[in-house]
Order: structure tokens, then sequence, then C-alpha cells
């Protein structure tokens, strides 16, 4: 496994691999690497003949400083398993090297990167799209490999491949979860043992949701029993839990029989922000 720093030296590496026409798969994460991000490797390692990790925490898509500071860091443990997953390449740029001078620019995804995660954290989706083209640049992949758990991330991550013309092949891989539900992510190692415990709800809500579609109750009913069920408990702090269409990520207010849909839904336990979503049909 070779680790890079260095934006030039990976190029200079790729280069001459690509003259053998191998096909590159790319898997951005921002370390403090769980199973989830692995299930990405090894997606990538299917289908292509090179896969590429990067490890790098954007301080552009954080909008809330706390968050960034505290956000995990477990550098040796994030190679000892890409090692393991048979990754071919770490890149692990240093934030002045992703970013010499200010990034100034502003994206512009219309309403996708208004509503729900760019509601709630505003400049988020501008500061992935900032990095993510900038490591696609670094890169040049043929495929990049993102999570549904980030559901509204990977439409963003499609829109900004549509805007910058890149020929790279977004795929979307499903969420790998924890034995109760929860979906993996980096950031579930800040929950203390309650707050752990207390997060399983958060899925379980997401399965009542189907359930209740299925059952033929309406979106406002569905909505209300999740808000109340979680109101009744201490320690959650709900940001949304919405019903959208899947493939617009237009809120909605009643199913069609023609479309697809996807419950999302965005909860404080304690002061750790957790994210999670679920297609209805
Ligand atoms: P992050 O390091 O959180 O920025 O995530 C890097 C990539 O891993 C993103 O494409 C995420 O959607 C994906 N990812 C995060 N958690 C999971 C999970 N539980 N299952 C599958 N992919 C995930």
């Amino acid at each position: 496994m070779l680790i890079f720093t260095k934006i030039g030296e990976l190029q200079e590496f790729l280069v001459q691999k690509k003259t053998g026409k191998i096909s590159v798969g790319f898997v951005p994460t921002m370390g403090a690497l769980h199973p989830g991000h692995i299930s990405l490797v090894e997606a990538s390692k299917k289908v292509c003949d090179l896969t590429v990790c990067s490890i790098f925490v954007n301080p552009t898509q954080f909008n809330d400083k706390s968050d960034l500071d505290r956000y995990p860091k477990t550098p040796q443990t994030d190679l000892e398993m890409l090692k393991s997953a048979h990754c071919d390449v770490v890149f692990m740029p240093s934030s002045e090297e992703m970013y010499p001078e200010k990034d100034e620019r502003k994206f512009d995804f219309g309403y996708l990167d208004k509503i729900l995660e760019g509601d709630h954290r505003p400049g988020h989706f501008n500061g992935v799209a900032q990095v993510v083209s900038r490591l696609f640049d670094a890169v040049r992949p043929d495929k990049a490999f993102f999570g549904s758990k980030d559901y509204q991330q990977v439409m963003v991550i499609r829109a900004l491949v549509k805007l910058l013309n890149y020929e790279i092949e977004i795929v979307t891989c499903p969420t790998l979860r924890e034995s109760d539900g929860l979906a993996m992510s980096s950031r579930n190692a800040l929950l203390n043992p309650k707050e752990r415990e207390v997060s399983k709800i958060i899925p379980k809500l997401m399965q009542e949701a189907r359930e209740l579609k299925k059952k033929g109750k309406e979106i406002p009913e569905i909505k209300e029993h999740i808000v109340s069920e979680l109101n009744k408990r201490g320690n959650y702090e709900l940001d949304y839990f919405t019903i959208c269409d899947a493939e617009t990520l237009k809120e909605i207010n009643s199913f069609s029989e023609a479309k697809k849909h996807v419950a999302l839904i965005a909860c404080y336990v304690g002061k750790i922000r957790l994210i999670d979503n679920v297609l209805l049909n």
C-alpha cells in the first residue's frame, strides 16, 4: 500500500499507472474509519484495477468549529484497516496541501444544497463540493464510491459531476450498520455508553416509518409518530425528520404509487449529531 501526502507525487504515480489503461476507483473519507468505509474500498476493488482512498478532515465543510475540533482522528488504525483491505493507495494531504490559498468558490446546486443538511449546516455542501472537486482533480478517478448513509451528499456530488463536466461514474453503496441497527459513523465513537445505548432508537424509528407506510399510513401521521416517540424520551434533539421523493429529494406530503420515497432524519444525541435515512419502498 502506497501512501502519498502531496498532490504532485500522487498524480505522477497515477499518470504512470494510467498509461497502462487501468481503471482507478476512488473512496474519499475523513478518516476514523469503520467497516462502512471499508465496504466502499471493497466495492471499488471489485470493479477497478486500482483503488485510492483519501483521508482528509475537510475544514471548509464544518459550519461548527467545535464539531471540527472534536472530529475523531485515528490515522494509525485507519492505515492498518486500509492495508488489511488491500487498498492500493492512500492519499493523506495536509490542509495546506489541499488549500494553499483560501477556496473562494461558491457552488449553487439550486434547492438541493439549501434543504435538510444544507439548511441545518449552512455552507456544508459548498465545503463538500470544494474538497471533492479538488480531490477529483488530484486523483482523476474513473469511478468514485460514496455511501447512501449521506443520501443528500451523494445527490450533491452527482450535481457537482454534472456542473463541472467530470467523466466520473458515481457509485452509491449501501449503509453498513451496527448489530442494533445504528448506522456506522465516525461520530459514533464520540457517544458515551448511555448515549450509544439510546441512539439505537434512530434506526428503530426509521424501520417503524417503513412499516407505517406499508400499513397505509400517510406522511403527516408517520411524522407525528416519529416526533412524539422521540419527544417521549430525553437526550434527543431532532433537527429534522422528513419524507422526500427519493429521486429529487423534494419534500412531499402524500405518497404517490409511481414514486420512490425516502425518510431522512438528523438528530442530536447529547452533543453528537447523527443522521440516517431509509427507503420506504
Ligand atoms: P466520512 O468519512 O464520514 O466523510 O464518509 C466517507 C464516505 O463513507 C462517505 O461516502 C460516506 O457516505 C461513507 N460512509 C459513512 N458511513 C457509512 C456507512 N455506515 N456505510 C457505508 N458508507 C458509509
